[in-house]
């Protein structure tokens, strides 16, 4: 039998059913570059979701980040706060403009930038923090955002998991002076590869749209504001066509239904799995109080003498496909060449090596997930 039995995937791609009727319209209307009717509906919705001064669509979260980086105007050496437990873009984007990423260990119980680090990781060069909503749970954004301030750096929120997510009630991506947004078909709310660049201090808007069209300011052009357009500075291309924007709005207006059917299977994971925390077995996943997540990841923290290799290999050899995640970037080849970390990053190191990510998509069923349950419990055991 258990050769017979469903595949269950890690991630399946959901389709709202509204994609192919938005596209075929944007198709009918013939106008294919960026910036057209449905990337304006996109923005329109992304600002009043966020409450955000300005959004902005882009090719992806590292492009967001990679505008992010040149607003900056960043100088050969000047440092940038972020955790090393995430994705390459983080990173990437501001050593893009020869700044050095410095990296801070993260909590032991969100997995996300540990706020009372960072002051000790700021010298004169720090420019900017990138917390990191992991699992779309959100940063201490109240003490990061103080610390900033009082330091005058630049906060951009590395929100590509945290679409739907709030803290004390903002959303995310909305409270540090910049935020990115990830579409990605691993993502919550998808476009295949897409993202947005959300900027909550107005006075950042006028130059984000100047990098966004190649370094000019078509954008105030299009809107009658200026008679030409001509290059104003160092830009790229950062804007998606209409058709990947026709997709997205299919996707966003579907946004609340596909966060509350995530959030349903993520406590089925989470009720399931109480006694096997209570029973010293494996570690759930901690979302402090004032936290709204959007379910982005189910994940179990593994007892130190576990084999998580072997576990996996166990599920897989049932057709359950678990994975685990970073390998943290002060490990890279990279990472080690063009960053600086000052002090041990224990937890990173610790949680990357126990952390096992659960198959999680909207229409999973709960009897696919007792079998993930059931199998992964007899292979911890
Ligand atoms: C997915 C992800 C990114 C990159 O998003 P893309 O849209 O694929 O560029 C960046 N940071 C984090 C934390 C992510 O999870």
């Amino acid at each position: 039998m258990s050769d017979t039995v469903d595949l269950i995937p890690f991630n399946k791609p959901y389709m709202t059913g509204k994609e192919l009727s938005y596209i075929t319209e944007a198709h009918r209307l013939g106008r294919l570059a960026g910036d057209g009717d449905f990337t304006n509906r996109c923005h329109s919705w992304l600002e009043a979701h966020a409450g955000s001064a300005k959004a902005l669509l882009t090719h992806s979260c590292t492009a967001a980040l990679e505008i992010s980086a040149l607003l900056l105007d960043l100088r050969e050496g000047d440092e940038v706060i972020m955790p090393a437990y995430t994705f390459v873009s983080t990173a990437n984007a501001f050593a893009l403009r020869g700044a050095v990423p410095v990296f801070v260990d993260v909590r032991a119980d969100t997995l996300n930038l540990d706020e009372n680090l960072i002051e000790q990781a700021i010298t004169p060069r720090t420019r900017a923090i990138v917390p990191v909503h992991y699992a779309g749970v959100a940063c201490d954004m109240g003490k990061i955002m103080a610390i900033a301030n009082q330091h005058q750096l630049t906060v951009i929120e590395d929100a590509a998991q945290a679409v739907m997510s709030s803290y004390q009630g903002r959303q995310l991506g909305s409270i540090g002076h910049l935020g990115t947004y990830s579409f990605h078909e691993t993502k919550n709310v998808i476009s295949g590869e897409g993202g947005a660049l959300l900027i909550n201090d107005s006075p950042m808007i006028k130059m984000a749209e100047i990098v966004r069209e190649k370094g000019t300011d078509r954008s105030r052009f299009s809107r009658g504001e200026v008679d030409k357009y001509t290059w104003q500075a160092v830009g790229s291309s950062y804007l998606p066509g209409e058709l990947i924007a026709a997709f997205l709005w299919g996707q966003l207006q579907h946004a609340q239904d596909i966060t509350q059917r995530r959030i349903n299977a993520w406590q089925f994971y989470h009720q399931a799995l109480a006694d096997a925390e209570a029973n010293g077995v494996l570690r759930r996943p901690i979302v402090p109080g004032d936290c709204q997540h959007n379910a982005h990841m189910y994940y179990v923290l593994l007892p130190v003498h576990v084999d998580r290799q072997q576990v996996i290999d166990q599920l897989k050899s049932k057709n359950i496909y678990c994975v685990f995640h970073y390998i943290p970037l002060h490990c890279s080849p990279e990472g080690r060449r063009v960053s600086r970390w000052d002090a041990e990053l224990n937890v990173t190191e610790d949680i990357a090596a126990r952390i096992l990510r659960l198959p999680l998509w909207v229409d999973i069923t709960e009897a696919q997930q007792q079998r993930v349950v059931e199998t992964l419990l007899a292979a911890i055991s």
